[in-house]
């Protein structure tokens, strides 16, 4: 059976050199962006059209799903006082991979991973078991390749140089000096 990926992007400077990675390796897969994270809608909407344009530029297909912050206030909005790589934070990688594990399995992907531990501010065990979870409860396999290693974040910094990326200083839900 043909492997065909898809990889959860958060932002443009997490996954360009994973994006670029996978592309020299001749991997066929597809770039998600479900993020209802993300506040405030401007923000949202500037690294949504950053993360598209470095997939159209790739030529690497881009696929944006509904910014449903809804969902996302009901289930994370009351532990706002939570640290970031606390609670909140499970929560959130749990909603957005399991929408992501819901998509590959209804659009015939073979296996799912994401950039959600790539920043030295996440912890990328707990990323992984939230991946592992979802991926028991979907039946669908999680490449737990961590794309800090071998030389991802060096990667990431020089590719976001060069191709001039918009980058945030914080994660998603809030600034970090809050
Ligand atoms: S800090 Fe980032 S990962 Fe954690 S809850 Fe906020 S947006 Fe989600």
């Amino acid at each position: 059976m043909e492997q065909k990926l898809l990889l959860l992007s958060c932002c443009a400077p997490c996954s360009v050199g994973v994006i670029h990675r996978l592309k020299q390796a001749g991997v066929q897969f597809t770039v998600l962006f479900y993020n209802p994270n993300i506040r405030p809608f401007e923000e949202y909407q500037k690294r949504c059209q950053e993360n598209k344009r470095i997939c159209l530029e790739e030529n690497i297909p881009f696929v944006e799903l509904e910014y449903n912050t809804t969902l996302w206030n009901q289930e994370c909005g009351h532990l706002m006082n939570e640290p970031e790589r606390g609670k909140r934070c499970q929560i959130c990688f749990y909603l957005r991979l399991k929408r992501t594990a819901e998509y590959a399995k209804q659009n015939g992907f073979t296996h799912f991973t994401s950039v959600l531990g790539i920043s030295r501010f996440k912890d990328f065990n707990q990323v992984c078991s939230v991946a592992q979870e979802i991926s028991q409860l979907y039946q669908i396999p999680y490449d737990m390749t961590n794309w800090r290693k071998n030389g991802g974040l060096e990667l990431a910094e020089k590719l976001g140089k060069e191709k001039q990326l918009y980058r945030q200083s914080y994660c998603g839900c809030k600034p970090r000096s809050i």
